[in-house]
């Protein structure tokens, strides 16, 4: 028969509750949509052409794969779903964005958000390396917001 105290336990792990940052922009929805804006990108190591690869275990439990690359100090740390190390090395230094070796996504801590890092240039240096070291071959484009900034070369050989 089991006897409980009113008393709840306290030892119940949940996943981790991300409750603040939601009203930003007013959606309740449950769809999360990766921002294309983040104040927090003045951490960014200034050189994300030379990341390990994504077969690089956690630095702290070894577990193999899926890990998180900090985007700050290119640590490679586990998911909150294995051992938290990533959660728990932002929590400790404030390096704040990481890219995930699993499916190449952008999250920063601080907005408690993914962020769109094919669209925003600090990052799409790191997702371009960390594609390449992943596939073995550079992204396919999408064309967003690029369109003004290409085209001279295009006027090569038509002469003027
Ligand atoms: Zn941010
Ligand atoms: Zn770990
Ligand atoms: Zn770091």
């Amino acid at each position: 028969m089991a006897q409980q105290s009113s008393s709840s336990s306290s030892s119940s792990v949940m996943m981790v509750e991300l409750d603040d940052g939601f009203s930003l922009d007013g959606s309740e929805s449950g769809w999360v949509e990766a921002r294309i804006h983040c104040d927090h990108l003045a951490s960014l190591s200034s050189d994300l052409l030379h990341i390990p690869t994504p077969d690089t275990p956690c630095h702290r439990c070894q577990h193999p794969n899926e890990n998180w690359l900090c985007l700050c100090c290119k640590d490679v740390l586990c998911s909150r779903f294995v051992n938290k190390h990533m959660l728990e090395h932002y929590q400790q230094t404030n390096h704040n964005l990481a890219l995930s070796y699993s499916d190449l996504s952008v999250w920063c801590f601080s907005c408690d958000a993914y962020l769109d890092a094919q669209v925003m240039q600090p990052l799409r240096a790191a997702y371009e390396t960390a594609y390449i070291l992943k596939f073995g071959s550079a992204p396919p484009f999408r064309a967003i917001e690029l369109v003004q900034t290409v085209g001279t070369e295009a006027n090569a050989s038509t002469g003027n």
